[in-house]
């Protein structure tokens, strides 16, 4: 059932859906198809909890966010096993995420206490200037199966930290973890509405947040095409939108690289998840003079992946989330496959047969390509390696910043000055020099141009839930005096 307003409750319509677990095609589970009539229920659930978790101190709102990751981390193996079922990435992935979103909490937890506002010297003796900053209302989070439970977290825990209280919907590929974490947030004494989780259709459920007055920020994560809707829609009332959205990372190779640390980025970062991460490398650029010995280096690395069900000890790669994931990877190597690219195809299979029957795509190189084809431009999501070689820094730089979307890009060069040159010039908003992950709790995570807005993570996280408010005091008397 779904989490909603304290209780565990079914859809109204009586309607449910199924879960699958992506590597074996079986399903796992079923969830409420809830819609419209729970979309306002959570609102009002929501909206009923916000004078009271509003009305906390810093402090106390802090107690129950480090209570509940506490909890968290205890159950971190019944999570880890709940992702690996209806995501599919190997346990282990699955472990770190679930780890990760019990430090995340853990963060924000922290973070409740330190919700800093502003005094500001007056122009005016007689006036005192003071910023305060409030929690926004009611926040709606609407979240993709990619990490189901990290990003789910993200959102919540700087929201609850700010004193919101919210409404979510998560992916229909995996709502079961999400569920999993309203339980541990009711056992650890969340008050009654203040998180309500509900599933089922999510463009009736979005179309109620959208309209509801008593809503006060979306955040989002997902694909381009969905944030851009739920951006139009929003302006109608101007809600208040944050949209983490899609985009086609450069991962950038120059000639002074440690050809082994920029390949061992490949695998952390693009081998994770199958390559499903919105700011995984979707075009690698190498510089000539390496080219030939990265890709024989590249060639061997993706030899070696070990590709299976996430339950699998030996498994390092999942199967992808659904056919439709398959089939988009696919048709787009194909695309360019006629175009005359050469295709370079690795990885090994590793347990039974019928741990098989999902979305297994193997690793593959792509080169000869065109730096205009969808494989280049769009993203993949998926184990796919497109290398496109190049001459100098000014050009490649050039390549990178073409691209409409501008989340993540990455840098391997052992020159402290071109560090900093990259740094500033590359369109993005997060860069990993050296660093294949560079996403850190403490610090904010999220996008430019076409890969949306706000930002998550850190304390510059809490900005999408707050509104600041200015306060300016008239003395009566002359304090001077
Ligand atoms: P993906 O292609 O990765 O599944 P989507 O953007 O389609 O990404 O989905 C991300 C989240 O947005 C999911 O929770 C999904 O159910 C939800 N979603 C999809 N379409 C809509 C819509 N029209 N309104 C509100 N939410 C939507």
């Amino acid at each position: 059932p779904m989490y909603l307003g304290g209780d565990w409750s079914e859809a109204t319509s009586g309607g449910w859906f199924e879960v699958v677990d992506p590597a074996t095609l079986q399903i796992i589970g079923e969830v409420p198809q809830g819609g419209t009539e729970e979309a306002r229920q959570a609102v009002e659930a929501a909206a009923t909890a916000f004078p009271g978790w509003a009305s906390l101190s810093g402090r106390e709102r802090s107690r129950y966010l480090l209570q509940i990751s506490e909890k968290m981390r205890r159950a971190t193996d019944e999570i880890a096993s709940q992702i690996t079922a209806e995501a599919g990435k190997p346990l282990k992935q699955a472990r770190d995420e679930a780890r990760s979103a019990s430090a995340y909490m853990g963060w924000y937890g922290e973070e409740a206490k330190r919700l800093y506002g502003q005094y500001i010297p007056s122009a005016q003796r007689d006036k005192r200037v003071m910023v305060i900053r409030k929690p926004v209302g009611v926040v709606a989070a609407i979240t993709p199966w990619n990490f189901p439970l990290g990003l789910l977290v993200r959102k919540v825990a700087a929201a609850l930290a700010a004193g919101c209280t919210v409404v979510c919907k998560p992916a229909p590929e995996t709502p079961l973890v999400a569920l999993l974490f309203a339980r541990l947030c009711q056992e650890a004494g969340l008050p009654a509405g203040v998180l309500n989780v509900i599933t089922g259709d999510a463009e009736a459920i979005g179309q109620v947040w959208l309209s509801d007055s008593r809503v006060r920020a979306l955040s989002f994560t997902g694909s381009n095409e969905v944030g851009k809707i739920l951006a139009r829609k929003a302006a109608d009332r101007l809600l208040r939108v944050s949209l983490e959205l899609g985009g086609s990372a450069p991962y950038i190779v120059f000639d002074d690289a440690g050809l082994d640390a920029a390949i061992a980025g490949l695998f952390k970062s693009k081998i994770r998840n199958a390559g499903q991460v919105c700011a995984a490398p979707n075009r690698i650029y190498v510089q000539s003079g390496l080219y030939e010995n990265f890709l024989a280096a590249l060639k061997k690395m993706v030899q070696s992946v070990k590709i299976g069900n996430g339950f699998h000890p030996e498994s390092q790669m999942g199967p992808l989330i659904n056919e439709a994931g398959y089939r988009k990877v696919e048709s787009m190597v194909g695309e360019v496959k006629e175009q005359g690219a050469q295709i370079f195809e690795g990885g090994t299979l590793v347990g039974e047969p019928d741990d098989h029957q999902g979305w297994f795509y193997l690793p593959q190189i792509v080169t000869g390509l065109s730096e205009n084809s969808q494989l280049v431009q769009q993203e993949a999501f998926g184990p796919v390696f497109p290398v496109l070689p190049f001459k100098d820094e000014k050009e490649v730089v050039e390549r990178a910043n073409r691209s409409p979307y501008g989340l993540g890009a990455y840098v391997f060069t052992r020159n402290v000055n071109r560090t900093f040159r990259l740094a500033e010039q590359l369109e993005v908003g997060i860069l990993g020099i050296n660093d294949p992950l560079p996403a850190a709790i403490e610090a904010p995570f999220g996008g430019i141009k076409e890969s949306g807005y706000g930002r998550e993570s850190g304390a510059a996280g809490l900005n999408d839930f707050v509104e600041e408010r200015t306060v300016s005091i008239q003395l009566m008397d002359d304090l001077s005096e």
